[in-house]
């Protein structure tokens, strides 16, 4: 395949954006070339400024659960639009799509909605910290809550139980309250809990792990985690960004048949626009401006036009009984197949899989935390990603990234996927 025209556009984009993207993993760091430039998408597909059709795997890193472009969508949003797309004041829309997702999450009477995952994480964690009124937070290695301060930390060197900034601009100071533990380890949240009795405000979590591939949570590791919060009144932040509206109706929560504390939205609750959302029940949810001391706003939250798109999402995944069902049995179909044709060419690999949640690793290890996610095998990655790629398959250009399957996806779509991988496996 041709991708002249999106080599110019890169090339273009540099001189005026930092890396020619707004986003980094955008930029094909972890897999060398150039980024594909989008020029439209429909349904499975994606066009790009070379007009070559690329299957999407992506999906928007996972908004687009229906396809892209799905009409009662595009329709919301056009509607909307032609009536003023920001006023800085209540809209009964808000109220209607907040109606909906109380009714379809599991354990929450209020919800907040905000424009990004990384807003609705970083309030989330503020409102944990108002509520319990003690500062340090427990996070896992390898799990993602967006860009704040907060999140942007790693292990700490030697015996140290908190953690060290991961980027520069993150001070020291926060890092000192965030507590780095093991995904699936439930021994050592057990530890920190101990290390630090009565200073730890809440734990936050992937529930099904999705930003280091996709890691599923061990049986009872989450009912444990609960149990080990409610021990130490500790809030139980589950951030459900990726997972909620993906995996079930009441995403995680529901999936595993567990409650937390507070719930964080983002991707597919806004359709497609930015939005993200975070949600409690009422004792929590009252802690929060104007109704309590805890302070949290914005310009755009609850903007008409998202609102729509994520009304016009949620009615449709509420009302389509078979969507999550139809998901997850076109993902394990795409799993068989592509583990069988990689098997029967001695491709060594370990497939994890959520519901419509899918990554590829190419380690014979059962990737189970951060560790072991960053044993696979780059090189091989990086020829499995062009590969397809050539072939008119776009998966994520990193391995650390999960697969979003979407509804808009065929069966013939997944058995052309498969061959591709065929094609691929052979040559690595
Ligand atoms: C994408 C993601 C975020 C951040 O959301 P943004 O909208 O990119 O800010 C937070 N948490 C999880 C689990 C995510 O996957």
């Amino acid at each position: 395949m041709d991708y002249k025209r999106s080599s110019a556009l890169f090339a273009q984009a540099e001189k005026v954006i930092p890396g020619g993207v707004n986003s980094p993993v955008r930029a094909f760091k972890g897999v060398g070339g150039t980024p594909i430039f989008v020029k439209e998408a429909k349904g499975a597909y994606l066009y790009d400024a070379d007009g070559n059709r690329l299957i999407d795997y992506i999906n928007s890193w996972g908004p687009m659960v229906l396809g892209h472009a799905h009409k009662p969508v595009v329709d919301a949003i056009i509607e909307k639009a032609k009536k003023g797309t920001s006023f800085g004041m209540p809209t009964e829309i808000e109220t209607q799509i907040a109606e909906l997702a109380v009714s379809m999450v599991p354990n929450i009477d209020k919800i907040r909605f905000v424009n990004s995952g990384t807003e609705a994480c970083m309030s989330a964690v503020r409102l944990a910290r108002g509520f319990t009124k003690k500062d340090k937070i427990i996070k896992f290695a390898g799990c993602y809550h967006g860009h704040s301060d907060s999140f942007l930390i790693q292990a700490g060197s030697g015996a140290s139980t908190f953690g060290t900034p991961n980027s520069p601009g993150v001070t020291q100071g926060t890092a000192k309250d965030t507590l780095l533990a093991t995904y699936n380890d439930i021994e050592n949240v057990s530890q920190l809990m101990e290390a630090n009795k009565n200073e730890i405000a809440c734990v936050i979590i992937e529930p099904v792990a999705g930003n280091m591939g996709c890691v599923p949570p061990s049986e009872n590791f989450l009912k444990e985690l609960s149990a080990l919060c409610t021990q130490h009144g500790i809030l139980l932040i589950f951030d459900e960004v990726m997972t909620g509206f993906r995996l079930a109706k009441g995403g995680a929560q529901e999936l595993y048949n567990i409650k937390a504390d507070i719930v964080c939205f983002g991707k597919v609750i806004g359709g497609g626009l930015p939005v993200g959302a975070f949600a409690a029940r009422n004792e929590i949810m009252n802690h929060l401006a104007p109704l309590g001391p805890v302070y949290q706003a914005g310009t755009l939250s609850g903007n008409p036009l998202a609102m729509a798109a994520g009304l016009a999402m949620l009615t449709e995944l509420n009302t389509d009984a078979d969507v999550f069902k139809r998901l997850a049995e076109k993902t394990a179909y795409l799993h068989k197949g592509i583990s069988k044709v990689l098997t029967e060419n001695n491709v060594v690999h370990t497939i994890n899989r959520v519901g419509s949640m899918i990554s590829v690793h190419f380690d014979e290890t059962p990737v189970v935390n951060f560790e072991t996610a960053a044993k696979g095998n780059n090189t091989i990655f990086k020829a499995f990603f062009h590969g397809l790629l050539n072939q008119g398959v776009y998966i994520a250009p990193s391995a650390f990234e999960t697969w979003f399957i979407t509804d808009a996806l065929t069966y013939e779509d997944l058995d052309f996927t498969i061959a591709a991988v065929a094609k691929v496996a052979k040559t690595l």
